[in-house]
C-alpha cells in the first residue's frame, strides 16, 4: 500500500466589472467573439496596464476569510510563455509577491493566492486552423495553491468543494467548473514513507466528479507501475472524460523557464498604507462565511448534516435567517430548518420562485402551531403553499378550517363510529387479528378530520372501539 499526497491549484475568475488592467468588460462568456477588447488586453505597442483595484480587494477578501496573511507589499510579475492566447507574449501574475499567503479552509493548509490575468480561448474544433476568443483574454483570475497535505480524495473533494461555496458566499466569483469560471488542478504522488514521491499534475479539470475520478485513477496507476518496478515520471497529465483516464501531456524533466521579472509597467504596491486594502476593514465587508453559519445553525440545535444541506443553498439558507430574525422563531429553529429542507423545495420548484422574505412571520407562525402542538404534521404540510405562495394566516386557517388538533377521545368518538361503519369487512379483519390494517382505519380517521386529529389518540381510541 502506497500513500498518496496531493495538493490542489485551484483558478476562479474573478466577478468584477472590468478586465483586470484595462477598462473592458469582464463578460468572458456574454456576447460575439472579440468584442471586449482594446490596445491593452490586445497588447498593442504603448498600451499601459492598470491594476483593477476590486480585483485586488476581491482576493484580499478571500484571504480574510481563509484566516490568512495579507501581503504589506506586492508586485506584479510577467511570466513568459508563447501561444496565440496570450497576446503580449507573457502573463502577467505574481510570483515572489503573492497577495495572500498561509491560512486554512477545511483543515488544508494554504500555501498562496495570487492573481494574475486569464488567457484568451483558442477554440481548435469544428473548422479550419484555431479560432481564438480575446473577450476572457485579461480577466482577472485568482490562482490559490495548498500545501501538499492532503492523504485521502475525500478531503481533497470536500475542501475544492467548500471553496466554491466560500467563493460564491463572499461574492468575489461565480466559480462555475462547467463555465471554467472555476479549474481544478490536481498534484499528486505516491510514496512508503515520509519522503515524497514523484510528483503528477492533471491540469483543467472542470467537474468535482471528474476530480475525484482522476485522483483514483492516478492513484491506481501510480501503484501499478511502482509495483512493476517502474518509476513514475514526473508530467503533467490530462484528463479524458469519455474515457475516464488521464493521459500525457508532456514531461517536467526540467523545471519550466518562465523567465519571471517584475512588470516595469506597473507600479510596486505598498498595501500596507492603502487605508482601503488594512485587514480590518476587508473583514468588515465580508458576509458570514460558511464554517461561521454552519456553527451558528449548531448552535441553534440544527443537526451538522441538515445543516450542511442548507449552507450548501444560499437561497434556502437566506429565508432560514430571515425567518430566524422573528420572535420566538430561534426557539424552533430545528423544526424551520427541517421544514425549510423537505417541504419548501418541491413547493418553490413548483411556484419557480422561493417565498419572499414577507412570508417568514406566517411562515415562523405555523412553525409554532406545530411545535406546540396545536396542529398535526399533516396539516401544517397541507397549509404550507397557501402560507408561503397566498399570503395565508396560520391561525385564521385553523379556526376558519376547525384543525386545530383533537386530542380528545370524546370529540373522535363520532368519526370512529363513521369509520367502522363505512369500513365493516377491514374492521372485522382487525378483530380478528389482522392488526395491519388498523392504520388504514387511521388515515380514514384523519382524513376525516381532515388532518387534525393526533394520530397517536386515534389509533388508540381504534383499538378501544374495536375489541
Ligand atoms: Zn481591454
Amino acid at each position: 500500500m502506497y500513500k498518496p499526497t496531493i495538493g490542489i491549484e485551484v483558478h476562479a475568475e474573478l466577478k468584477t466589472k472590468t478586465k483586470m488592467f484595462c477598462g473592458c468588460a469582464n463578460e468572458p462568456h456574454a456576447g460575439e467573439p472579440n468584442a471586449n477588447v482594446c490596445p491593452v488586453c490586445m497588447a498593442e505597442p504603448g498600451a499601459l496596464p492598470v491594476v483593477n483595484r476590486d480585483a485586488v480587494e476581491k482576493v484580499l477578501m478571500v484571504g480574510a476569510a481563509l484566516g490568512a496573511d495579507i501581503a504589506t507589499f506586492t508586485e506584479f510579475d510577467r511570466k513568459h510563455y508563447f501561444y496565440p492566447d496570450l497576446p503580449k507574449g507573457y502573463q502577467i501574475s505574481q510570483y515572489k509577491y503573492p497577495l495572500v499567503s498561509s491560512g486554512t479552509l477545511t483543515g488544508v493548509s494554504i500555501t498562496r493566492v495570487h492573481l494574475e490575468e486569464d488567457a484568451a480561448r483558442s477554440q481548435h474544433e469544428g473548422h479550419e486552423g484555431t479560432l481564438v476568443d480575446y473577450n476572457r483574454a485579461g480577466v482577472p483570475l485568482m490562482e490559490l495553491v495548498t500545501e501538499p497535505v492532503i492523504h485521502d480524495i475525500a478531503t481533497a473533494s470536500n475542501f475544492v468543494r467548500e471553496l466554491q461555496l466560500l467563493l460564491r458566499t463572499i461574492g468575489v466569483s461565480d466559480a462555475n467548473l462547467e463555465k471554467g469560471e472555476m479549474r481544478l488542478e490536481l498534484n499528486l504522488s505516491l510514496s512508503k514513507d515520509e519522503t515524497f514521491g514523484t510528483k503528477v499534475e492533471v491540469k483543467n479539470i472542470n467537474s468535482f466528479r471528474s476530480f475525484e475520478a482522476a485522483a483514483a485513477y492516478e492513484i491506481k496507476r501510480q501503484s501499478e507501475a511502482l509495483d512493476r518496478g517502474e518509476r513514475v515520471i514526473q508530467e503533467t497529465r490530462g484528463w479524458d472524460e469519455n474515457r475516464q483516464k488521464t493521459f500525457s501531456q508532456r514531461t517536467k524533466e526540467v523545471a519550466e523557464q518562465y523567465r519571471y521579472m517584475p512588470d516595469p509597467d506597473i507600479p510596486k504596491f505598498d498595501l500596507s498604507k492603502i487605508p482601503e486594502f488594512e485587514l480590518s476593514r476587508i473583514q468588515a465587508k465580508l458576509p458570514e462565511i460558511p464554517s461561521k453559519k454552519r456553527e451558528r445553525y449548531g448552535n441553534l440545535g440544527i443537526p451538522s448534516n441538515l445543516a450542511n444541506q442548507i449552507v450548501a443553498d444560499s437561497g434556502l439558507s437566506k429565508y432560514l435567517d430571515i425567518c430566524l430574525l422573528e420572535e420566538g422563531a430561534r426557539a424552533h429553529a430545528k423544526t424551520l430548518a427541517n421544514y425549510i429542507m423537505t417541504d419548501v423545495p418541491p413547493l418553490s420548484a413548483e411556484a419557480g420562485i422561493l417565498p419572499a422574505a414577507e412570508t417568514a412571520p406566517a411562515f415562523v407562525e405555523l412553525i409554532t402551531l406545530i411545535a406546540e402542538g396545536t396542529i398535526t404534521s399533516r396539516v401544517a404540510k397541507d397549509l404550507l403553499k397557501e402560507v408561503l405562495y397566498e399570503h395565508a394566516v396560520p391561525k385564521t386557517l385553523v379556526a376558519q378550517r376547525g384543525l386545530a388538533q383533537t386530542n380528545d377521545t370524546e370529540a373522535l368518538a363520532a368519526v370512529i363510529a363513521e369509520v367502522i361503519a363505512e369500513n365493516p369487512t377491514v374492521a372485522d379483519e382487525y378483530r380478528a387479528g389482522k392488526e395491519a390494517v388498523l392504520q388504514f382505519l387511521v388515515g380514514q380517521g384523519m382524513k376525516k378530520t381532515r388532518g387534525s386529529a393526533n394520530p397517536g389518540v386515534l389509533a388508540q381510541a381504534l383499538k378501544d372501539a374495536l375489541t
